[in-house]
């Protein structure tokens, strides 16, 4: 962990408190790009996340581990634990958004 101030927050100071250069905003428009970047990445990989597990499928359970289910929901637990491959896939799909991020 560095104690450096994040970039997007130095400039956020700037533009509040001082009239910025030139640069400053420069810097700040190439830090937005950067940022809508990585927040796009994150987005697509949520979304393809969620895509697995609606193939993989849950149960009827309200509380499911998997995918919560629409319409009428059981309330006992979600069974989805109890098997394996369900769990290999979800593990897959999990270590899969990892390395996204
Ligand atoms: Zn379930």
């Amino acid at each position: 962990m560095t104690d450096k101030q994040p970039e997007a927050l130095r400039l956020a100071f700037i533009l509040e408190h001082h009239i910025p250069s030139i640069d400053c905003l420069e810097l700040t428009a190439t830090e937005l790009r950067r940022q809508h970047e990585v927040i796009q990445t994150l987005t697509n990989a949520l979304e393809a996340f969620e895509n697995r597990m609606g193939e993989i499928g849950g149960c009827y359970d309200g509380g499911c581990l998997i995918k919560e289910p629409k319409g009428m929901v059981t309330n006992g637990g979600c069974k989805c634990w109890h098997e394996p491959i369900k769990m290999q896939r979800l593990s897959r799909a999990a270590k899969q958004l990892r390395k996204t991020m």
